[in-house]
């Protein structure tokens, strides 16, 4: 279970996150939508111990989150950016780019576990002595939920994993993360500018405007269009 309750988030003089609360159940699918600016991604990166200081509560299974990333405790949440080429280091083989957590983790099966994110993601093991560049966009954004995969989180943040993308290999990632939620029990929390895309994967959504949380509705009411606020209708109309 994920909660996040009260959570402010300021830089410098500027509040941008202005109290929001949210709640997901274990295996369940939480989507994040709203204008450009409104502070999701400010929201995830909190949740996911990444730079910035926050004031709230963010608790994964009743355990509340240090304020600072401390490797233990975020290794059951890691995150999926938007953009794979900038999160993956450029000259670093797929290899050793899968095998950093497990090392700092000190888990003792790195290769079979790099072989296993790799199958888990419809990678042919070969990827492993490629470098990012080598790759597709689409396998790039594979190789980046292979990482977030690698040490066997609970909880996945993921930040428009699919907007880099053209439509057809959206809807390959989209499917993959699907599969990967059912199979492995995952969590998710989810940003991204694209209805279809939330209602895809998402069971609650919830919209933001100015750094708060205006309205939460399930993905059934939103597709149905049963929303009150007139942000949220204006989306629609918009997707
Ligand atoms: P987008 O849909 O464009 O990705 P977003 O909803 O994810 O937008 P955020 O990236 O969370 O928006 O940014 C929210 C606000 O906080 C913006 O006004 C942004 O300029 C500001 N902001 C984000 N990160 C920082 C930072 N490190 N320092 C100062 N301001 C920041
Ligand atoms: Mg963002």
């Amino acid at each position: 279970t994920i909660e996040i309750h009260n959570l402010r988030i300021r830089f410098g003089e500027r509040e941008v996150v202005k109290g929001v609360s949210f709640k997901v159940e274990e295996g369940g699918s939480f989507g994040i939508v709203g204008e450009s600016g409104s502070g999701k991604s400010t929201v995830l990166r909190a949740m996911a111990g990444l730079n910035t200081s926050w004031m709230g509560r963010i608790a994964f299974n009743d355990e509340a989150a240090p304020q600072h990333r401390t490797p233990d405790f975020f290794r059951k949440v890691q995150m999926v950016f938007q953009d794979p080429y900038g999160s993956l280091h450029p000259r670093q083989t797929i290899d050793r780019i899968l095998s950093e957590l497990p090392l700092v983790h000190r888990m003792g099966d790195v290769d079979q576990r790099i072989a296993r994110a790799l199958s888990d993601v419809a990678l042919p093991q070969s990827s492993r002595f490629r470098y990012p560049h080598q790759l597709s966009g689409g396998q790039r954004q594979r190789v980046a939920i292979a990482r977030a995969l690698i040490a066997d989180p609970r909880i996945l943040l993921l930040d428009e994993p699919t907007s880099a993308l053209d439509v057809s290999v959206q809807a390959e990632i989209l499917n993959l993360l699907s599969d990967l939620r059912a199979e492995r029990k995952l969590t998710y929390v989810m940003v991204s500018h694209n209805l279809g895309v939330i209602a895809h994967l998402c069971t609650d959504v919830g919209v933001m405007i100015d750094g708060q949380m205006v309205e939460q509705v399930t993905a059934d009411d939103l597709r149905r269009g049963n929303v009150t606020h007139p942000h949220t209708q204006e989306l629609r109309r918009l997707s």
